[in-house]
């Protein structure tokens, strides 16, 4: 799974600054890597690249690598199914609701 996302650096900066009271919009408290990498903020693309989601802010959140690795290329209702497994997280108490009423109409 090659990523080659190239967020422009000020789209990047303006979305990590909107979304900063998160260390990560889906799990909230950012989680270190599969890999056991620490935590480290990305920004991912809501509706994934591969999918047709734009690379602008609308369209991107600020998560930490492992949210955005193991969402990937997953529609955003499975990635909400697969976190709360995941994390015990009730996306009702996170700020994902907003996201996905946000992002809704992309949903396809
Ligand atoms: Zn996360």
């Amino acid at each position: 799974m090659s990523s080659k996302k190239k967020i422009p650096a000020k789209v990047r900066a303006t979305v990590l600054r909107r979304d900063g009271a998160f260390r990560c919009v889906y799990c909230i408290f950012g989680r270190t890597s599969r890999n056991g990498q620490p935590y480290r903020a990305t920004c991912d693309h809501v509706r994934p690249e591969a999918r047709g989601g734009a690379t602008v802010e609308n369209n991107l959140v600020k998560c930490c690598q492992r949210c955005n690795d193991d969402k990937h290329v997953m529609p955003l209702h499975l990635w909400v199914r697969m976190l709360e497994e995941d994390t015990g997280l009730d996306p009702d108490e996170t700020t994902l609701r907003t996201y996905q009423q946000m992002f809704a109409n992309e949903e396809t």
